[in-house]
């Protein structure tokens, strides 16, 4: 068993604030785990706590059973997979994969079993004999995962590995990535500040902001159903739209006008007065395209449309809008949780590539209110 288990974990680094503020994360066997946040969340101490490589100021750290606190990271048993894949460039790939196995001076015939192996698995058995500098960056990637699986790691730890590929080539490795690790069942921890590496590699996602932990969840879940301002805003490209709203009655009023809430949502806004709707850039579309039968299930609005982008598939909308001073004034003294950049004074829409909307001209929108999100703003919480 190869379960992760940190509970109340504490980097103090001097005595300024935390690096890790109390972490308590359970991570399942075979389970492939992302952190993510913003620089300086947290997530490289976490995962180099995890592997040994940084002390543990308070806290428990139990691997496969075992609390490894005080535990070297050779005697962990785990595999570290850098950046730059730390491969030698003067060793083949064979004996970069059979490296950790020479070091613990194991027979040559089981080596070689071993390196076999991990080249069936990896497809590598054609280049055992190249070098490094002879492989390409998924060929890379996967002789630094060879080395792990040969020492049959009860762990792999990736610390932004992808980061240094352009765009392309990041791709390809991404579902590599995913490909290999539900082969081979083998729990995995990702540190990444990229979204979509979070969203499309992960079984689940653990958002750290300021070295505590926000959400933990399926990426779906994240997108869905965001606890808080921050990982709403955090998750999701192009971002939520925050809008500041005015509870009255069952009606939120917003910048674009009234919009209704259902009974689950109004339920869980009854009493507040100032607040801030969040609406994903999807939640929009042009009223002209929308049946005559959803309609009233949303909001319409009308609106002048600023700038367009057409990306085939869809297309987005940059909508300005004026929110009244005193609104905006007081939700910012409310609100330690928001940016300036977060209230903004224009949306983003996405509507359908064949909207005939017009940069400069008054447009219909249609709001699907049955998915707005609602949050306090001095807490940040997700109220609905
Ligand atoms: P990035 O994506 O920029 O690598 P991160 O989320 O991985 O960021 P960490 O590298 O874990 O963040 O750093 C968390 C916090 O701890 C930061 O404020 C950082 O400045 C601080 N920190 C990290 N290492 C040390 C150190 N050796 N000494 C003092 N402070 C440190």
């Amino acid at each position: 068993m190869a379960e992760i288990q940190m509970s109340h974990i504490v980097k103090q680094y001097g005595d300024g604030f935390p690096a890790v503020n109390d972490v308590s994360l359970d991570i399942a066997d075979g389970e492939f785990m992302i952190l993510v946040g913003p620089s300086g969340c947290g997530k490289s101490t976490l995962l180099r706590m995890i592997v040994g490589l940084e002390d543990i100021s308070s806290g428990d750290m139990v691997i496969g059973g075992k609390r490894v606190n005080d535990k070297a990271p050779r005697e962990r048993n785990l595999s570290m997979v850098f950046q730059n894949y730390a491969l030698y460039p003067h060793l083949t790939v064979f004996e970069n994969i059979a490296f950790p196995l020479r070091l613990a001076k194991m027979d040559d015939a089981e080596v070689r079993r071993r390196v076999n192996e991990a080249a069936d698995v990896l497809e590598l058995h054609e280049h055992l004999e190249r070098k490094p500098a002879n492989l390409s960056g998924g060929q890379r990637q996967r002789v630094a995962m060879g080395r792990a699986i040969v020492r049959q790691a009860e762990a792999f730890l990736f610390d932004e590995p992808l980061s240094n590929l352009d765009a392309k080539l990041r791709g390809q490795m991404r579902t590599e990535i995913s490909r290999l690790q539900r082969r081979l069942g083998i729990t995995t921890v990702y540190v990444t500040h990229d979204q979509t590496e979070a969203m499309t590699l992960g079984d689940r996602v653990c958002v750290l902001r300021k070295g505590k932990i926000q959400q933990v969840a399926s990426p779906r879940e994240l997108y869905d159903q965001p606890v808080n301002l921050f990982v709403a805003g955090f998750i999701g490209s192009p971002p939520m739209n925050f809008l500041p709203a005015r509870l009255e009655g069952r009606s939120l009023s917003t910048p674009f006008g009234p919009v209704e809430l259902d009974e689950k949502r109004a339920a869980a806004v009854a009493g507040r007065e100032l607040l801030l709707v969040g609406i994903r850039p999807e939640y929009f579309e042009d009223a002209s395209l929308v049946d005559e039968a959803k309609r009233p299930l949303g909001s319409v609005f009308r609106a002048r449309v600023d700038v367009t982008e057409w990306l085939g598939d869809q297309q987005y909308a940059y909508i300005p809008y004026e929110a009244p001073e005193e609104i905006t004034n007081q939700l910012r003294a409310l609100s330690r949780e928001l940016d300036a950049e977060e209230l903004r004074t224009q949306a983003i829409v996405s509507i359908d590539s064949t909207s005939r909307i017009r940069e400069g001209r008054e447009a219909e929108f249609w709001l699907d209110s049955r998915k707005v999100h609602v949050f306090d703003p001095s807490t940040g919480e997700n109220l609905t």
